[in-house]
């Protein structure tokens, strides 16, 4: 199946063409179709899956015809973080670039209200938002969506863990009735069931199997620590510097204050680091983001609601501080790393018994037990590697790395020794596939439809 079978217009698969696409993934093969015969569409997927462009690309072509008037968008995404919809919008660009006319505004918080207006009363063709910012550009009178003709709902589960359902509903209600809808969601918990019983007409069921199995190049590990937060911040820190091949890591915490705390102690330790939590404002999040792109820092403490989804490609290194509270969110923080095929290497402290039982609840969505490593928590600390030092930072009392590192090698539990005993080799890659430099490996799964 290739891309142009799908009822994309000219200008959709040119722009599709230059990205270095060469087949539709599973999700985009089964909704695009539907999705441009105007139907409804409820797709089970997750980032990762190729779901973005399975919604913009047909909405593209769908914008071709027809004109935007001030104030009264033509098409809506919700998306439950400004990360995502600055994601989407980045998706829009990517994808649009042979559509000069269209006009795309992202509505978040934590940025000027004036700008946003001004972008409304230019007229939009697509308008990309989080819950509380257009309701509350809605609720001034600046924001009409009365003239919505198709709406999508973005990681809608991810909204009903984030509080955001009575303001979807609330949204939901001031679309236009005859409007279409294409809903994504990751799971199908009770409360999201009876939203999409609510609010879409006789959806068309796209589900990509989930990756309730965590990607086969990432080698996984537990590392035992003792309970308070310095000794977990200490068995970090050991476990940083033991590292091998650590290019950049991302280190998930379950709470907000915990991301700055670890954050704060990091840098006081001499790590290249930056944080990502909800409560940042938005400037000091997207810079965040920014330079751990860019490679311009090594670590990025963060918490799951900042992180969830974010695309960030080669990531050698998941560190969960915390053991997540939901097995879900394992999956995700290990979704980070591993992609496109490339190794990974992902390690949760484990601190007492509670975490025990969340790892046990970890284990059985991902049907596999995951190994101890040994000795960590007793091995002498060493100094940061080079890798993990901002490469502005000097080094700490001007003295070189080679009088630093210590003479004895420490005793630390080899991640790379482990990989080979333990962890399948990274499947063969496929002749079919062209170059999918980014892609996820469970893009490659199969996809049921329901029509
Ligand atoms: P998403 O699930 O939308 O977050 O997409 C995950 C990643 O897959 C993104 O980096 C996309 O650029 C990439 N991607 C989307 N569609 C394709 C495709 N057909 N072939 C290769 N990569 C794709």
């Amino acid at each position: 199946m290739s891309f142009s079978h799908l009822g994309l217009s000219e200008k959709v698969l040119a722009a599709v063409a230059a990205t270095g696409y060469k087949t539709p993934t599973p999700i985009q093969e089964q909704a695009i179709p539907h999705v441009l015969a105007r139907r409804d569409v409820l797709g089970i997927a997750q980032t990762g899956t190729g779901k973005t462009a399975a919604f913009v690309l047909p909405m593209l072509t769908m914008l071709e015809t027809g004109r935007a008037r001030a104030r009264m968008p033509r098409t809506l995404i919700l998306e439950p973080t400004r990360e995502l919809a600055a994601q989407v919008e980045e998706s829009f660009i990517k994808y649009g670039v042979n559509h000069n006319k269209l006009n795309v505004a992202l509505i978040i918080g934590g940025v000027s209200f004036d700008d946003q207006d001004a972008k409304l009363m230019r007229g939009v063709d697509v308008l990309i938002a989080t819950p509380g910012r257009l309701l509350d550009h809605n609720e001034r009178g600046r924001l009409l969506l009365s003239g919505v003709e198709l709406l999508v709902i973005d990681e809608a589960d991810r909204m009903l863990d984030m509080g955001f359902i009575p303001d979807i509903e609330r949204i939901c209600k001031l679309v236009p009735f005859t409007r279409q809808t294409l809903f994504f969601t990751a799971t199908m918990p009770p409360e999201i069931r009876r939203i999409t019983e609510q609010f879409l007409s006789n959806p068309v069921r796209v589900e990509v199997s989930r990756p309730a199995t965590t990607v086969a190049t990432t080698a996984q590990f537990l590392a035992r620590s003792g309970r308070d937060g310095a000794e977990k911040r200490d068995t970090l820190r050991r476990l940083i510097r033991s590292a091998e091949g650590l290019k950049n890591a991302i280190i998930f915490c379950n709470r907000k204050r915990d991301v700055a705390t670890l954050h704060r102690s990091l840098l006081r330790h001499g790590f290249s680091v930056q944080a990502l939590h909800g409560d940042m404002d938005q400037s000091a999040r997207t810079a965040a983001l920014e330079q751990f792109r860019k490679n311009e820092v090594t670590l990025l403490v963060a918490s799951d609601v900042a992180a969830r989804g974010l695309d960030i490609s080669d990531v050698s290194h998941i560190y969960n501080f915390d053991v997540p509270i939901h097995p879900d969110d394992y999956v995700h923080r290990i979704g980070r790393t591993g992609r496109a095929g490339r190794t990974g290497t992902a390690i949760t402290i484990v601190a007492g018994s509670n975490d025990a039982k969340a790892v046990a609840a970890i284990e059985k969505l991902i049907g596999q037990p995951i190994p101890f490593m040994d000795n960590v928590a007793g091995t002498p600390a060493m100094p940061p590697q080079q890798a993990t030092r901002h490469p502005q930072q000097p080094h700490r009392g001007g003295r070189s790395e080679h009088h630093r590192r210590p003479q004895r090698p420490a005793p630390v539990a080899r991640i790379e020794d482990a990989r080979s005993r333990r962890v399948p080799p990274p499947a063969p890659k496929r002749a079919e596939d062209g170059d999918a430099s980014h892609l996820p490996a469970f893009l490659l799964r199969p996809v049921t439809v329901k029509a």
